[in-house]
């Protein structure tokens, strides 16, 4: 990986876009800083197309996507994205209701199969707002230990699930997109960007193990410095700062001469 800053001016130049990950890259421990919401701002006011990519429920998404000076959210790890059609919210997602709800019913069968095999596992605080996954807290108000998150995962994968880690949480679903295609998708369907200009034209910036689709579907990838897990392709750069410090950091190597 190489430090942010050394980017090529070539390289920054051909992006019109940004994308990046909530907890732990746009958010200090969960709290959105006054530094890293005046980044949106200015980087809005630049004509920079901003989207969230999270594994945060579509719910959350719904709220924010109208309140923030985004183009975009994509939730649930790539699974549903919400825009804002003349001002108001509006979901995207790939399945038809009546689909949607079946798969959610056998979502939940394994959910319960799963608990029973792995009673240590605590369902996450914002669990409500989902619709494609299921997700336990294994680092956000609660610690789990690496034995029962690796138990979690065989299990999850021995009754048929996906699973993902993000820093905060374990999502298990039925669904087949991840944070890249749920991302290509929205781009391709909603802003017309094909996925072969989006690769050279999106930059994405991420902290966590579900962020790895991104680090290989995007060409400019960053990781903050406090990026932890294990990635099939890592970030091609690298910040000096942590979490939202590090945001700004990319916004500014990025964007900066836009200003
Ligand atoms: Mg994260």
């Amino acid at each position: 990986m190489r430090e942010l800053k050394t980017i090529d001016v070539a390289e920054r130049r051909r992006l019109r876009g940004l994308l990046f990950d909530l907890d732990d890259t746009l958010l200090e421990h969960g709290k959105l800083t006054k530094e890293a919401f005046e980044t949106l701002c200015w980087l809005r006011d630049a004509g920079v197309s901003l989207i969230g990519v999270t594994g945060r429920p579509v719910a959350w998404a719904r709220v924010l996507t109208p309140m923030w000076p985004v183009d975009a959210l994509v939730a649930e790890n790539g699974a549903l994205s919400v825009i804002r059609e003349g001002g108001r919210p509006v979901v995207d997602d790939r399945l038809d209701g009546p689909t949607r709800a079946a798969r959610r019913s056998r979502l939940l069968e394994i959910i319960d199969r799963l608990r029973a095999r792995c009673p240590g596992l605590e369902r996450s605080d914002d669990c409500d707002g989902r619709v494609s996954d299921y997700t336990f807290d294994i680092g956000e108000f609660r610690s789990a230990g690496k034995d029962l998150v690796a138990q979690a995962l065989a299990a999850a994968a021995a009754l048929g699930a996906r699973t993902t880690v993000s820093s905060v949480h374990l999502h298990v679903t039925l669904d087949h997109d991840d944070k890249s295609t749920g991302t290509l998708r929205l781009l391709a369907k909603r802003f017309g960007v094909d996925p072969g200009r989006a690769r050279f034209e999106f930059a994405y910036v991420g902290d966590s193990s579900n962020d790895a689709p991104c680090f290989g579907a995007f060409r400019t990838s960053v990781g903050v410095s406090n990026l932890r897990g294990r990635f099939s392709l890592p970030p091609r750069f690298v910040t000096e700062g942590a979490r939202s410090t590090g945001f700004v950091e990319t916004a500014h190597c990025l964007f900066g001469d836009r200003y």
